[in-house]
């Protein structure tokens, strides 16, 4: 399509966005920006344009504390997403019969501080599980029974990184620089019968609807683009109709993940935080969606 001055076209429905911030900056680390931030007509998806330069990024991601925002990751520390985690390996292994299968292989992109691998290794600990990111093998996965690759995910992944029958990224999605190649990198490494699940914040959700800028997940340089379901559908339907022909199955919603009440205090009011006696799991719906694909043959 032709795209008027000051549009660009949505990488997810392949429609026309327009501008919704000329000159943001990263929430919590402001001297990264100005940053374009468009948003799609059609699909809702949000996007940023330019991509923030690599060596912007990478000194951001420097700056950070595990890949995270310091507080964030601190408060991660303090409160781990332990439900959060355990219902993202329900939500994955569900109506895939993954379940009965002895010998299953798993990999984990971009895998952070190790949590979910750790949790898989648990669970499966006679599978064979990968685990990739940017930086080398964080601490708790140092003597697992789990292969660490660390790789730039914006680049065509390493070739030692063979097909698996559950390939999963949790809240990775948002932070490529091209969600396209990364969907399509990701999907090419399903072996036949296999399966994918990532999950990631949506433009299209009712918290971003209420909260604009103010949205949690709104961190313009770090969340490079946040699609939306009917977005990240045509994306999908795209890549596996190209990669598997028929041979697939797509499933996007809504998902409520739950947060430690800590995480929530000690980001909005810390001084309540730090004397809070004990924390529990809260259910919000803050925007996020989930996405299953099977590769049938
Ligand atoms: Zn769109």
């Amino acid at each position: 399509m032709i795209e008027e001055p000051g549009s660009i076209t949505c990488i997810y429905c392949e429609a026309e966005a327009k501008i919704f911030d000329e000159r943001a900056f990263h929430r919590y680390a402001p001297v990264f920006g100005p940053f374009r931030i468009f948003i799609c007509k059609t699909c809702g998806a949000l996007l940023t344009n330019p991509i923030p330069d690599e060596k912007v990024a990478d000194a951001m991601y420097r700056s950070f504390d595990g890949g995270m925002y310091s507080k964030a990751r601190a408060l991660r520390r303090k409160y781990p997403l332990k439900t959060w985690f355990r219902q993202c390996l329900k939500h994955m292994m569900q109506d895939t019969g993954l379940h009965n299968k002895k010998d299953f292989t798993w990999i984990d992109i971009g895998a952070g501080e190790g949590e979910m691998a750790e949790l898989m290794q648990k669970q499966f600990p006679n599978h064979d599980g990968t685990a990739i990111d940017f930086h080398n093998v964080p601490e708790r996965l140092r003597n697992q029974h789990i292969t660490w690759i660390a790789t730039d995910l914006n680049k065509t992944f390493p070739v030692e990184l063979e097909q698996a029958d559950l390939v999963f990224a949790i809240t990775v999605l948002e932070h490529m620089a091209n969600p396209v190649d990364f969907i399509r990198s990701a999907l090419g490494l399903l072996k036949p019968g296999g399966v994918m699940y990532l999950n990631c914040p949506r433009a299209d959700s009712a918290a971003f609807k209420i909260l604009g800028k103010k949205w949690p997940y709104y961190i313009p340089g770090e969340h490079i683009t946040i699609p939306s379901i009917r977005g990240l559908q045509k994306l999908m339907d795209r890549e596996c109709s190209r990669l598997f022909k028929a041979g697939y199955e797509v499933k996007i919603k809504p998902v409520i993940l739950p947060y430690p009440f800590g995480f929530y205090l000690g980001y909005y009011l810390p001084f309540l935080e730090r004397v809070l006696p004990f924390s529990f799991d809260v259910y919000l719906p803050t925007g996020l969606l989930e996405c299953q694909v099977k590769r049938c043959h």
